[in-house]
């Protein structure tokens, strides 16, 4: 019986999908193809991702599934509309721009939705569904999987994803304003073994792929970091960069340690003796991790040449802290 739920909340899902590509292809939908327009994206790739358009009146969506014979009950637990007592049936989404969100399969199972102003929320998701679990499933994946290169682009959100493809990296992925889950990370294990983070460089996006790490790691995954500044984000990055450029970012992603030691700096005053040293004495404490001495001396290696310290000096001080560690 749940199993036919499921098979009906799939079909919902399709035929919705559907009818938001229509809506943005007729007059109706002019304003989202517009924006999708403004935002550089060709038809190739709005087909591809089966972008679409909610209606400014907001059930038609939901006069529409009824016409296909859906039943109230069904296209509620797809999560596409809410009842309320009073005043009817309202669609979830409308007058935005559709994402359709698809399993790795190509199935859809959820959608997103975005204003095409400056209204809050600017996303709208699709809630959890007995079809979409959000902590299993990852924007992206079901044409990411078919990549030949041995890692994933980790990013935030959708555009960042869709622009990523678009200019060729069709292995970049996003979980989608939910944090990475330990169900992500052994998902994306079963594809490639790397993940390059391409996180927004703000705050959020910096605690969120420090918090994304640890998880990853845990799943034997190998993680480095692309750093978008001055942009805020893949898709602004590749808008104003390009390609190219990104690519090189790539090139140059930094591993995860180095990495937190750039976020750690920013405790201290480095302009100052008293600043740097401490910031250098938790550096070393930290270096104390790598047991191999192989590997240490080589992150002692790549420290001392990021921060300008002598080598001898701070591997001195790294075998102090691991004396003091016990
Ligand atoms: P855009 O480039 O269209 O402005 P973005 O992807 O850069 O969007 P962010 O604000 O960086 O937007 O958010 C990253 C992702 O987090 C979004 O793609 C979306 O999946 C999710 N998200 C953002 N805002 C919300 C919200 N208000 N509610 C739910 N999810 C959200
Ligand atoms: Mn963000
Ligand atoms: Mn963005
Ligand atoms: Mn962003």
């Amino acid at each position: 019986e749940r199993a036919d739920t499921r098979a009906i909340l799939l079909k919902i899902n399709k035929a919705a999908a559907q009818y938001y590509y229509v809506q943005l292809k007729s007059s109706q939908g002019a304003v989202g193809l517009g924006y999708f327009k403004k935002r550089q994206l060709s038809d190739e790739t709005i087909k591809a991702f089966g972008l679409g358009y909610s209606n400014k009146y907001s059930d038609d969506l939901y006069r529409y599934l009824k016409s296909k014979g859906y039943k109230d009950d069904m296209i509620a637990k797809a999560g596409l509309i809410s009842i309320d007592e009073k005043n009817g049936v309202y669609d979830k989404f409308w007058n935005r721009v559709m994402f359709p969100i698809m399993d790795v399969n190509s199935r859809v199972i959820g959608f997103g939705g975005r204003v095409m102003g400056d209204a809050k929320p600017k996303y709208l998701n699709s809630p959890e569904t007995m079809v979409f679990d959000k902590s299993r499933n990852l924007y992206g994946l079901n044409r990411a999987r078919r990549t030949k290169k041995p890692y994933f682009l980790l990013c935030e959100g959708y555009m960042d994803v869709i622009s990523l493809h678009q200019a060729g990296f069709t292995n970049a992925v996003a979980s989608l304003g939910t944090a990475l889950t330990p169900g992500h990370a052994a998902l994306i294990r079963r594809y490639v073994q790397e993940v390059y983070l391409t996180y927004d460089s703000d705050g959020a996006g910096t605690r969120a792929a420090l918090r994304a790490m640890p998880i990853l790691r845990d799943a034997g995954i190998t993680a480095k970091i692309i750093r978008m500044e001055p942009y805020k984000d893949p898709d602004e990055f590749i808008k104003n960069l390009g390609a190219e450029k990104f690519e090189e970012r790539i090139a140059s992603a930094r591993n995860v340690f180095m990495y937190s030691l750039e976020v750690l700096e920013k405790e201290y005053d480095m302009n100052s003796p008293e600043g740097k040293t401490e910031f250098m004495k938790e550096t070393a404490r930290r270096l104390t991790q790598f047991e191999e001495e192989i590997e240490r001396n080589n992150y002692i290696e790549a420290v001392a040449k990021a921060y300008h310290v002598g080598f001898e000096d701070l591997r001195k001080l790294v075998g102090k802290m691991a004396v003091q560690a016990g």
